[in-house]
């Protein structure tokens, strides 16, 4: 089994400003613990960096106006109305080589998805993407330019089905807009519930338009669903949707913040659930591009996209995370010293809430997508 892992220490060059969550050491955190672990020198697997994605690649998603706006500002250009392109204060801040650090985490993405369809390897991962709610003409939630999107275009334009799945915490809008009306690309996303988090959408009857009525699955989930409500949901739905699919490669966005401890949602995983979800995903991939995607707790980041690497790998892992990274990490690991974290502790009823909206979702998926996909 041939692997590839998309990284470059270019990444660290970036920086979003030091009062935004989204922290690119993130990235090179995540590489250092993978190298602890032996996972970078597997026999099997090649490490390659990413190329920036060029303007004409960008433009086949996002439009002339918005990437010179963004081009622009990136550069230092004050530019009038760059709000109504998404940017300025918040989540989507202007920043020195925004657009030079989005377009090679899209040059990433785009790597492994060409890979991957090249056949030179069967799982590839660039975890620097997973960017999933850029849109065509703007800026959203901490994305300026939608790698997601791009690499599945990449594989649609080689004649591949392409079934999405996004296990991040906030809805893949983005992906599921740029397909919605398209029957080759199927995208199913799980996520904590659009009333209660950004970007506000996902709910289980957004189902897809026209010709991809039925091609776009989501399962909201309640504040505080932990993991074993979680894979309940999951083992219902992405399984026999995948299967009926049937697709040539499976794109997976593998964001982290679903996370207990994550600062930004409510989700109540752990990693042993966000592996367990990852191990599924990968058994359901003929072939995988997986990406990275949310995650602003430093030490789940490096964890949960460890764990995933190891899974695609089909390597085990230690559970005690190795001495050279605990030394180097301490500031971020507040205290874990572990890859896994146990089991949560939450009341009977909080349970209990989650588990009730979950399976009414499932029921909903089951009765609005299952018979047009013929699920059985
Ligand atoms: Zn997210």
């Amino acid at each position: 089994m041939k692997t590839a892992l998309v990284h470059s220490e270019a990444y660290q060059r970036f920086d979003y400003g030091p009062s935004h969550p989204l922290r690119m050491e993130r990235l090179g955190l995540t590489y250092a613990l993978m190298d602890a672990y032996g996972l970078t020198g597997l026999p099997e697997t090649r490490v390659i960096p990413p190329q920036p994605t060029p303007p004409e690649v960008l433009r086949g998603f996002h439009t002339p106006d918005y990437l010179d706006v963004l081009r622009a500002a990136s550069a230092g250009v004050a530019v009038p109305g760059a709000q109504r392109y998404g940017l300025g204060p918040g989540d989507n801040p202007i920043w020195p080589g925004m657009y030079e650090a989005s377009a090679l985490a899209c040059g990433g993405s785009i790597a492994a998805a060409d890979l991957v369809a090249a056949g030179e390897v069967t799982r590839a991962f660039a975890f620097a993407g997973g960017l999933h709610h850029a849109m065509p003409d703007r800026a959203s939630g901490f994305c300026y330019l939608n790698d997601a999107v791009l690499a599945i275009r990449a594989l649609r334009a080689r004649g591949l089905r392409v079934c999405y799945v996004d296990i991040d915490a906030h809805h893949g809008d983005g992906v599921q807009d740029a397909f919605y009306q398209e029957a080759e690309v199927l995208t199913i996303s799980t996520h904590e519930r659009g009333d209660h988090l950004f970007p506000g959408t996902g709910f289980a009857d957004e189902i897809g338009e026209g010709a991809g009525r039925g091609y776009s699955v989501n399962l909201p989930l309640h504040p505080y669903t932990d993991d074993a409500v979680y894979l309940e949901a999951f083992a219902a739905v992405v399984p026999p949707i995948v299967r009926a699919f049937r697709p040539d490669v499976v794109v997976s966005q593998l964001g982290i913040d679903s996370h207990r401890t994550d600062p930004l949602t409510h989700l109540a995983l752990s990693v042993e659930g966000f592996a367990e979800a990852v191990r599924q995903i990968v058994g359901l991939a003929p072939r995988l591009v997986a990406l990275g995607g949310g995650g602003y707790d430093l030490a789940n980041v490096a964890r949960a996209w460890t764990a995933a690497w190891a899974l695609m790998n089909d390597v085990t892992l230690p559970a005690e995370l190795p001495a050279p990274f605990l030394a180097g990490a301490t500031r971020h690991l507040h205290g874990r010293t572990r890859l896994w974290d146990g089991a949560a502790l939450l009341p009977a009823e909080v349970v209990g809430a989650a588990r009730e909206y979950a399976q009414r979702q499932v029921r909903e998926i089951e009765r609005l997508i299952f018979p047009i996909l013929g699920v059985h």
